[in-house]
Formats: C-alpha cells, structure tokens, sequence
C-alpha cells in the first residue's frame, strides 16, 4: 500500500542528545483513489448537521457545520460532495469563506474547496441535495408497509454519504457527529447515533460519539412504531410488521451475548434494528446503534436471521475497525463473515453454521468463475473504478475462508487470542490489508512457524482465483440434500423425497443442484408438490423464480413481475435480470424501464451492469 508520506518527524532522547526519527505514516492517510479529500492538511474530525427533510422536492435542505483538525496552516479544506447545490460558506465568526468546485468526475463527485481565514476551527456549509442523490431514496406511501406516510433513507456505503452531506469521504477519515432533523409531521427519524432528545417545534436530536467512517451515518424516516426485544435492543418497523418484526429478531440479545463472549464488549451502548421497506438495496447495512434491514427476512420461521449476525459482527469488523480504504474492504467483509459463522455456531449450533458455510463455498465458486481475474483477488486494485465495481462474494466469503484457514493452522484459542487483540488495538481505527500482515506476521505467524509455513499469504491476498487449501465445511443437512437428489434423478417422483424437516440452506442448495437439470414439465411437477411459486422465502423465491426464467416456466410469470416490482434488493434483482437478459434481453430491458423508478440507486448500478 503506497501512503502519502508525511513530514512528521519525533524527537527521541538518547544519551548524548536527541535524534530526529522519521516516523513510517501510521498516523497518516492512505492514498484513497475515491475521495478528494487532503486530510493531511484539513482534516474534519466533526460534522453538525442541522437539516430538514423536504419530501415534496425530494430534497434535504439545511447545514453542515465541519468542525477541522488543521496540519497545514495555508491550505484549504477539501471535502467530496456529489450532485450538492452550495449555497454558502461562512466560518465560526459568521462571516463568509470563498469556495469553489473542482472539476465533475462522474460517480466520484466534485471536489469542493473552502478557502479558510488563519483562525478558522470550523467551517459551516449551507446547502441542498440533488433529487436524484445517489445516497437517498425517497418512497411514496403505497411503497409502505402500512401505505400511510412517505419514507425516505440513506444508504452512505459506499462512496454514496457526499450526495447527501459535504463531508471527506473517505473510510480512514473518521468524525463524530450531531445532527437536528425535521421531518413532516406523522413520520419519525431514527438515525446511526444515539438519540438524544426531541425539541419543542418536534425536530429529533441525534449524538454519535465514537468516531466513525462516514459511510456509516445514516437516516431512516417514515410511519415507524417501536418494540424492545431487551434492555439494549429496539426493533424500529411499519406499525403492521413491528409485533412480527420483534418475533423474528428475539433472539438479538442472545446473539451479541455470543458475539462479546467471543470478541470483547459491545462497544456502542444500542444495538437497534430497522426494518425497511421492500426497496431497500441490501440485505443489511450495519449502521452503527441501528442495523438497516430488508424486509426480506421476515421468512416467519427465524431461518434468514444470520444475516444480524452479520451487521452485528461488523460492530466490531467494519465499524469499531474499518477498511482504510475501498481496496481493503475484505478486512470488513471477510472477518464479518467469518465472525457471523462462529455467532451462527454459538447461538444455533454447528450444522447450522456449516450448512451456511457449505452453500456459501458453492456460491463463491460460482460467482468466481464468471469474474475477471482483478475481481478475483482479496487486495483488489480499484484505481480507476468505483469502489462498487468489486463488489461481489469475493471480500466476504474468500476473505472469511482466509481467516479460517488461519484458524485451521493456529488452532481456534490461539487465533480467537489473535481476533481479539486486533479488534483492541486498532478500536475505532481505520487499517489497510498491509497493516493486516505485519499485525498477523508479529502477532501469531511469528510464534508459529509451521504455520507461517504452510501458509502462502500472498497467493490469498494478491492473486485471482481461491486458493487449495480453503478449507470445506462438511455438513450433514448438505449430505441429506444430496440423498434425496440421487434419488430424484433414480426416477423417483418428487412428492416421494423425504424433505420434511429441510430448512431454508437445504432447499436453496437442491434448488441450485436442479438448476442444470429441469426442463418445463419437471418444474410444474415440483412446483405442484412444493409450491414454490407460493413461498414467502425470498431466498428460495428468488433462486426458483431463476430457474423460471432459464426454462421458461411461464407458470411462475406473474410472481416474477410482482417481486421485482416490490423488492429492491440487488442481492435479487441482479440474478434475475441477468437470466432475463440471457433468456430474452428485449423483456429484460423493457422490464426494467418500467421498475427502474422503484429502485435506489445502488440496486439500478447492479442491474444496469447485467443489462449492458
Ligand atoms: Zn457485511
């Protein structure tokens, strides 16, 4: 990793004298292809937003006072924003600062420069958002739960927070933030903080006092209704899912019990949930104090809930130690993944984590094998791309078999020692994947050289493709699927298998055997005797629906077109379009024009990319 090299300079008593010392940049910034920002020289450590959520113009209007940390007395600030309307600048004292845009880079954003008198400590940016901001997407009511009030929410990861706030925007430059907000009257705003008090005219307060990346602040506001499922848990959902939300979440509090247990305290005082609505792009968002979720996984039968380990285990990898940079994003996905199986084994058992773990190796495989080789690789080189581009299974389940390859090495205490240490010292620091090495080569490799030498760190980090010796999880409910699929292909009819105790990972991974295998007439068989095309799963929803789509099913058409008429989710539409696009482009893109209204921006990016 190259880092700007800094003119920092220590002075160390020796005997004899002094001796000046540079030091290597661990107090610096990484190069950041994705920000503009020069924290070097102006760097924000606080933001103070003071704002109001105008739905009729889709637009947020207001402030954003910034406090500096200022290393270079004559520079300017330099902040990202994207598709922002400025209308002024002023410093502490009220008067103005000159400011002027750089030059538009598209999906990156216009620099914005803030020339600041010598006795500036903030600065204060007046200001209103595109309505098109990549960050925002604004719901009618009839895209509600409960179609009774308009909602809107942000999504700041990863490189989306500048469309919505002027702020650097970039992983490894944390800041603490307040906020006021005003919303219309009958909706609530619930944010990434802690909320600290309501003001007299009704605008809600918000503190967060830990620093964090700035893709994690975040807002959800809508027609909201709460339920405590413990002493440090709230479920926030649409007032028609919020008893059957808390239902499906109550076993939160047992999962962050397992979570510290294995990786030290909570570090956020909450842990709160929000349920979105269907539109939302991702399975999940770990927003600090309140984890964003689709709706999607309400399945009513618990079996979709790893996805809060998931955002849970990112309060310690990803929020509490974060990716300096967008290159190093495995350093989130891949211990948060990794972290997600030990919960899932805690709280529901080892056949459970490895039958997860078993379909997650299938899919990553999968997926791999249609990737170019620079995608393929852990320590992606996302010079010239945005950040977005390399998303895929690759920093998530790559990075998590890395981390349990280690294990299978070290021996489990020993590297649950490692884990622990490395979420201490680097608590609410931001890292890179070099600083990842040194830590592991001194802190665990050092004292075990067969270890080290079985180990071929730079194939895993550095090269495409997924290395020998990642390990496989063996999973008996896999075995038990595969028994029933021999049988299926002996001849036997499908109302024959013995499928009664399946859960949701057993049916997806029969589905996924079947895919190559159906023609028409087999899925009509199937689906008289499963009913697929009636499930609730959306899992197993959206893998059959595929399967639809590549035999042409016609039967299951119109559950087609009203998924992606309700789900937003990337994780969905992406597949689906995809086969549409082999199967038949012309009802793919006409398809899509007619959705595309419906779809935040993140998800339009993925479908986009399927439909070229
Ligand atoms: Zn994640």
């Amino acid at each position: 990793m190259i880092r700007r090299t800094l003119a920092l300079i220590v002075t160390l008593p020796l005997a004899g004298g002094c001796v000046l010392v540079p030091v290597p940049a661990t107090m610096g910034f990484p190069v950041d292809h994705h920000s503009f920002a020069r924290p070097e020289s102006v760097r924000v450590t606080h933001v103070s937003l003071d704002l109001s959520l105008d739905f009729d113009e889709q637009r947020v209007v207001g402030e954003a006072g910034l406090v500096l940390d200022r290393s270079d007395a004559d520079a300017p600030l330099v902040l990202d924003t994207h598709g922002l309307a400025v209308l002024s600048v002023h410093g502490a004292d009220g008067t103005p600062r000159e400011f002027r845009f750089g030059e538009d880079r598209g999906r990156l954003g216009t620099p914005l420069e803030i020339e600041l008198a010598p006795g500036d400590e903030s600065v204060s940016v007046r200001y209103r958002t595109s309505p098109d901001a990549v960050a925002l997407q604004w719901l009618a009511p009839e895209q509600t739960a409960g179609e009774r009030a308009p909602f809107l929410f942000t999504q700041g990861q990863s490189i989306l927070t500048r469309s919505w706030i002027p702020l650097q925007d970039s992983p490894g430059i944390r800041v603490t933030y307040d906020a006021r907000i005003r919303a219309p009257e009958g909706t609530v705003v619930v944010m990434s903080a802690e909320q600290s008090s309501r003001d007299d005219d009704g605008a809600f307060r918000f503190r967060m006092t830990r620093p964090i990346p700035p893709y994690l602040i975040a807002l959800g506001c809508g027609d909201l209704a709460s339920r405590d499922i413990s002493e440090r848990s709230r479920v926030w959902a649409d007032p028609t899912l919020v008893e059957a939300a808390a239902d499906e979440l109550a076993d939160t509090e047992a999962m962050i019990l397992s979570a510290e247990s294995l990786f030290g305290d909570y570090r956020w005082g909450r842990y709160d949930l929000l349920i979105l609505p269907p539109a939302f792009p991702f399975g999940g968002m770990e927003n600090p104090c309140l984890t964003f979720c689709t709706p999607t996984i309400l399945a009513g039968d618990k079996s979709l809930v790893s996805l809060v380990a998931h955002e849970l285990a990112h309060s310690w990898s990803g929020n509490l130690v974060t990716n300096a940079t967008w290159s190093d994003f495995w350093l989130n996905e891949g211990f948060t993944v990794y972290f997600e199986a030990r919960i899932m084994e805690e709280v529901f058992g080892e056949e459970r984590a490895n039958l997860e773990k078993a379909l997650a190796f299938d899919d990553v495989v999968r997926e791999m094998a249609e990737l170019e080789p620079w995608a393929q690789k852990l320590h992606v080189d996302l010079e010239g791309k945005h950040p977005d581009d390399g998303f895929s299974a690759v920093p998530y389940e790559k990075g998590a078999l890395l981390l349990r390859r280690i294990e299978e090495l070290v021996g489990r205490d020993s590297f649950d020692a490692f884990l622990r240490r490395w979420f201490d010292e680097h608590a609410f620091e931001s890292v890179t994947t070099a600083e990842f090495r040194r830590f592991l080569e001194d802190e665990l490799l050092a004292s075990a050289p067969q270890a080290r030498a079985a180990l071929d760190l730079e194939l895993w980090l550095e090269a495409p493709g997924l290395p020998d010796d990642a390990p496989r999880a063996e999973s008996s409910g896999i075995a038990n699927v595969e028994d029933e699929l021999a049988r299926l292909r002996a001849g036997t009819d499908p109302s024959e298998l013995e499928t009664g105790e399946w859960v949701t990972q057993q049916w997806l991974h029969f589905l996924e055997a079947c895919a190559d295998e159906v023609d028409r007439e087999r899925m009509g068989r199937l689906d008289e005797v499963f009913a697929f095309t009636e499930t609730n799963n959306s899992e197993v929803l959206c893998v059959w629906l595929r399967l639809a789509v590549k035999h042409g099913y016609e039967a299951a058409d119109g559950r087609l077109e009203g998924f992606v008429e309700r789900v937003g989710r990337a994780k969905f539409l992406r597949p689906l379009y995809k086969e549409l696009a082999r199967t038949d482009p012309d009802r793919a893109r006409a398809l899509y024009a007619r959705m595309r209204p419906r779809y935040h921006a993140v998800a339009r990016a993925a479908v986009e990319e399927v439909l070229r």
